[in-house]
């Protein structure tokens, strides 16, 4: 592979587009692509449509392999036609990590494998989603993003709009992570705390509108962050050597990344780049926060709003998503399932994980732990199954674990206690 210097040197390639439309995830209504666009008339997410033959006539493998690492290496299957429109800030390719003494630990013969997103530009997978929507808002001229976060989604947002010259305006719950906010600001992200939970904050984007002219860029009320996410699929898949893995386990929110993967494989599929075989989707919530396990259980086709909404994992604390339907397809389409962790397992899994294998995954990340231990006793994965843990942002940004431990150095200290 070749090597990367952010932003643009390696992307100035001609880029050949593939796009063909857009279209409305609910209904099958198409919709034209390079025009700014939100919900589709139904309410519902717009998916990205390409002329699939047309990159798999244009696309190899072995050509692939030889491109710079990073999400931008896929531009075949991405929206942004001219590099000239992309503004990076070094979407590495996020490594996978196994935890062997972690499966030593539980006796399992399969693989636990991290894919640790919190390797990319502000600490977290938001990254993916917002690079694209932020290239795409600069391609179609759009001059102000708004939208509701807990905490990541701002801090990409503001960082991929100062790059790009875009003015970002943020609402968060009043007790996201202070260093979330304090990151939204430092990059210039006009951000707001606001008394009520991510969809309270998301009524204020759609009332500002009319006044402001701001571009809704909440999370899939836009038709290319799904697209940045996606790009977790695709990459997994490559760094598998063109396979999946068992079961993913997803901690889900909105819900993006789940629906962009589950997205990638048929695209990888068509393509002639993946068989049939397809991993388990399980969506992994907090029983503080669990619209899609309570839908998923009852055989709904929608989740509801979940009441009073609490959980430490920030990330995953959305009470309703737009894109709900798509997620429980994806779930069930795949044999996978929904299954929700308490703040305590997780928690307990995040030191777990950190002590045996040294790595630190964050809250949200290590609510996938937590669900994997769960399904593994319940036996719904079997120990010789190969998991794929997302670990979506480095654990760094989030309150740790208190040290009261002091050491006196003009006391005598007995090292052998120590
Ligand atoms: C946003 C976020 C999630 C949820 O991602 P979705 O794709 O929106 O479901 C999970 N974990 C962290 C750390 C996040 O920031």
């Amino acid at each position: 592979m070749g090597h990367a210097l952010y932003p643009n040197s390696n992307l100035t390639e001609p880029r050949p587009s593939f796009v063909t439309h857009l279209e409305c995830s609910y209904t099958g209504e198409r919709y034209e692509a390079d025009t700014v666009q939100n919900l589709s008339a139904a309410g519902k997410p717009l998916l990205v449509r390409y002329d699939l033959d047309g990159v798999k006539a244009a696309l190899t493998r072995d050509t692939l392999a030889g491109r710079p690492e990073g999400l931008w290496r896929y531009r075949e299957l991405l929206p942004v036609r001219e590099a000239a429109d992309i503004v990076s800030l070094g979407e590495v390719m996020t490594p996978l990590i196994r935890l062997p003494a972690t499966e030593r630990s539980l006796g399992v013969s399969g693989e636990i494998i991290v894919k640790d997103e919190g390797r990319l530009p502000t600490g977290s997978f938001k990254a993916r989603g917002l690079v694209m929507a932020v290239s795409m808002a600069k391609a179609l001229g759009i001059t102000h993003m708004a939208m509701p976060s807990n905490g990541n989604a701002g801090a990409a947002l503001s960082a991929y709009c100062a790059a790009a010259g875009i003015k970002a305006t943020v609402f968060c719950p009043e007790d996201t992570p202070e260093v979330n906010l304090s990151e939204i600001a430092i990059q210039g992200g006009n951000v707001y705390r606001v008394n009520g939970l991510i969809d309270e904050c998301g009524k204020l984007v759609g009332a500002g509108k009319p006044v402001t002219g701001w571009f809704d860029v909440s999370t899939l009320k836009e038709p290319y962050r799904i697209e940045g996410k996606k790009t977790m699929g695709l990459e997994l898949a490559e760094q598998l050597g063109w396979d999946v893995p068992d079961a993913i386990f997803y901690p889900t929110g909105g819900g993006t990344g789940l629906i962009g993967m589950w997205k990638a494989f048929k695209e990888l599929e068509a393509i002639g780049f993946l068989g049939a075989k397809r991993p388990r989707m399980v969506a992994v919530q907090a029983t503080g926060c669990a619209p899609m396990v309570r839908a998923y259980e009852a055989g709904e086709e929608h989740a509801p709003r979940w009441e009073n909404a609490h959980t430490v994992a920030a990330g995953i604390r959305v009470p309703q998503a737009v894109g709900d339907f798509l997620i429980l397809r994806a779930v069930r389409e795949s044999g996978g399932f929904a299954i929700a962790v308490d703040d305590a397992a997780l928690l307990e899994a995040q030191a777990e994980v950190a002590a045996a294998d040294g790595l630190l995954l964050c809250p949200e990340g290590a609510a996938t732990h937590a669900a994997y231990k769960q399904a593994l006793a319940d036996g719904r994965v079997a120990p010789g199954d190969r998991v794929v843990l997302f670990n979506c942002a480095t654990g760094l940004k989030y309150p740790l674990p208190p040290v009261d431990r002091t050491l006196d150095r003009h006391a005598d200290i007995d090292f052998a206690t120590l």
